[in-house]
Formats: structure tokens, sequence, C-alpha cells
């Protein structure tokens, strides 16, 4: 285990965040000390990977937990494969697609680990991480207790799961390798991309799926290495069609998926995109160009900046339309 006092949190939406201590484990014996540390310490824990999906304070008086478990192992009959938390997301993805395994490319090039794709559910494309996902080994730091918790057990659905908001640090996600034996190319966007770009995907290999998604991705969403975002900044809000205010727009205005007879799923980024004129400008935080959902800054930017920023495009939402949006990343208070 490795502490590091006064630690310079590296984050997608590039705030200038610090935290008291930044603790590394590298082994199961590493957490139980872990677990000793943050007894004595009494301070508050965040488990992080990448930081690309966090909104974080100045100073965070607590404890970063940081895990370095990189393997990544196939069995033999390639019906599972073990993957240790820290590992790249896309790293992953590619490793099965070289294997010929199906079921990942659709998550292609979502950034981030492989500790931290559980927690939201990542998901793009017609594909969820929670589909792919067996077993998730954890460890309770406060009650110095490892287990291994079934798919079920991980109660998974839209953006959510148990890990939100409990003690668990994942330190490896098992997944099934042998779950999938087609493509799913259902998604709109990529079929609109195949038929301006003339690609038959009549017959696409795993990699040149893989290739289109993240040629997608590339064009509607900002790279967080050049421009600071956390992604989609608010979930896709699943309500009552009827609660839809109509008064300004009509519903053929919205983007609008039928979840059962009366429950709609409804496309936020197109919400945004219908208010954007009516939005007061932020210094250092703006609805991205590329897409409405993503809200981009230029790295002078805050923790409040940004949220006062979100909660106003939520006024805005809920004024017009009737709907509140949910943020999607995880805010850290000080
Ligand atoms: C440009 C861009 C595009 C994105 N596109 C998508 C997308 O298409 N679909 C999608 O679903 N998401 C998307 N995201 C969000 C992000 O990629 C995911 O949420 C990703 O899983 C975050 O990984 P991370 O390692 O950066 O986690 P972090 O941001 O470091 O942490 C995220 C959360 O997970 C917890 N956590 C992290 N690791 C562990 C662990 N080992 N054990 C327990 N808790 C842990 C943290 O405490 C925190 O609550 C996008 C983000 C960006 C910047």
């Amino acid at each position: 285990m490795k502490i590091t006092e006064n630690y310079q949190i590296n984050n997608s939406l590039k705030t200038d965040s610090n935290s008291k201590y930044c603790i590394e484990c590298f082994t199961k014996d590493d957490l139980i000390e872990f677990h000793e540390f943050v007894k004595k310490q009494n301070l508050p824990v965040l488990i992080i990977g990448d930081c690309t999906n966090l909104v974080l304070p100045n100073f965070f008086n607590g404890i970063i937990l940081k895990l370095c478990f990189g393997d990544i192992n196939f069995n033999n009959d390639h019906a599972t494969v073990s993957v240790g938390s820290s590992i790249n997301w896309h790293q992953l993805v590619l490793e099965t697609i070289k294997r010929n395994i199906y079921g990942f490319e659709n998550l292609s090039s979502i950034p981030g680990t492989v500790g931290a794709a559980p927690i939201q559910n990542i998901g793009a494309y017609g594909q969820e991480v929670s589909n792919l996902i067996k077993t998730i080994n954890c460890y309770d730091y406060i009650n110095n207790k490892f287990l291994s918790l079934s798919n079920k057990e991980c109660k998974f659905s839209y953006r959510n799961s148990i890990f939100k908001n409990n003690n668990l640090i994942i330190y490896s996600v098992i997944f099934g390798t042998n779950i999938y034996s087609e493509l799913n190319l259902e998604y709109d966007s990529i079929k609109k991309y195949s038929n301006l770009n003339d690609i038959k995907l009549s017959n696409i290999s795993l990699n040149q799926v893989s290739e289109l998604i993240t040629n997608i991705r590339s064009i509607s969403l900002p790279d967080h290495n050049q421009i600071p975002n956390v992604g989609s900044f608010f979930k896709n809000p699943i309500i009552k069609k009827t609660d839809i205010k109509e008064e300004n727009y009509s519903l053929d205005d919205l983007v609008l998926w039928e979840i059962n007879s009366k429950d709609v799923k409804v496309g936020a980024a197109r919400l945004i995109e219908l208010i954007k004129n009516q939005l007061d400008k932020s210094e250092n935080v703006k609805v991205s160009e590329n897409h409405a959902l993503v809200l981009v800054t230029n790295e002078h930017t805050s923790q409040d900046e940004i949220i006062s920023y979100a909660e106003h495009i939520q006024e805005k939402v809920f004024k017009n339309f009737n709907i509140k949006l949910e943020i999607e990343p995880t805010i850290i208070l000080n």
C-alpha cells in the first residue's frame, strides 16, 4: 500500500482538485491495511478510477483510494474473463475483439476503468455492461469483508447499480464471454453513419464495428483530453408521457422512446438543444457544440460553477417541459 499526502486529483473536467490523502492498493492484503488506515483516520473515502465521471471540489478532506489491480485472465474455454479494476475499459474491449468474443464492441471507446464500469452500468449504442457481467469481486472497507456479488445482486438498471452509495471497493470483475454470438447494429446512429459512409453492415467484422463506433463517438462527443468534460452530464429521464408540458413545444419536437403504454424515455440532449438560446452565459462552462448533453469547461472552472450551470439548465428544462433532469456524474461534496 502506498500513501501520498496532499494529492492532486487529475480529472477529466480539469478542476483544480486536491485531497488530504491518496492510497494506492496493489493486493487484497493492501485492502485490509486500507481498512485499518480508514478506521484510524476517521475520514471520508472516495474510490477513483480515471476520474472521467466525477465533479470534484477544490479540496477533498478525506482519503482517495486508487486500485492497482491490472490482470486480465481469460479462462481456458473462453467462457469467462476475470479483469482487474484498473484495466482501461477500451483495452478490455480490444482484448475481447482480438479473441473474437462478441458483446463488448458497442461499448468501444468509453473512457475509464473496468472497476468503474459497473457503478453506473455504462452503456452506449444499445448495449450495457450489465449484460456482460457474471460476478463482481469486492471488499467492504468498513466491515473488513471480501464478497462476490452475482449479476442479480448488483441490481443493475439504467445508469445505476447497488454500488452507488455503499462501502464496496470493486477489485475485479468477471465477464461472460460466450453470452452473444451476433452483432447488435440496430441503433439509429449506427445505421445512419453506415448509410452515409457506404458501409455494408451485412458482412462487417467485430473490429470494424468497434472502429465504426469509435468514429461515431469522435464526431459526436468532444475528446475529454482536449476539451474537458465528463461525457453526458444528465440522464435521459423516464417519465409518464402525459406529464410532459406541451405549451411551448409539441411532442413531435422531442425524442421519445416508448418504455410501456404510459412511460417514455426522453432524449435529454434534444430538450437542452430546444432551450439552448434561453440559457445565460457562464464564464468557464458551456453546452458542447457537438452534443447538447455534454457540458464542457476551459480548465479554469470550479465545482460550484459547474453545478450552478447544471442547475440553471435543469430549471429551464423543468419550466419548459415539466421534466426533471437528473445529473449523471458523481458529485463529490467537500
Ligand atoms: C468523453 C466521455 C464520454 C463518455 N461516454 C460514456 C458513455 O457512452 N456511456 C457511459 O455510460 N458513460 C460514459 N462516460 C462516463 C465514464 O466514461 C464512465 O462513467 C466510466 O465508467 C468512468 O470511469 P472512471 O474510471 O473514470 O471512473 P471515475 O470517474 O474515477 O469514478 C466514477 C464512479 O465510480 C466509483 N468507482 C471508480 N472505481 C471504483 C472501484 N474500483 N470500486 C468502487 N467504486 C469505484 C467512483 O467512486 C465514482 O463514484 C463518458 C465520459 C467521458 C469523459
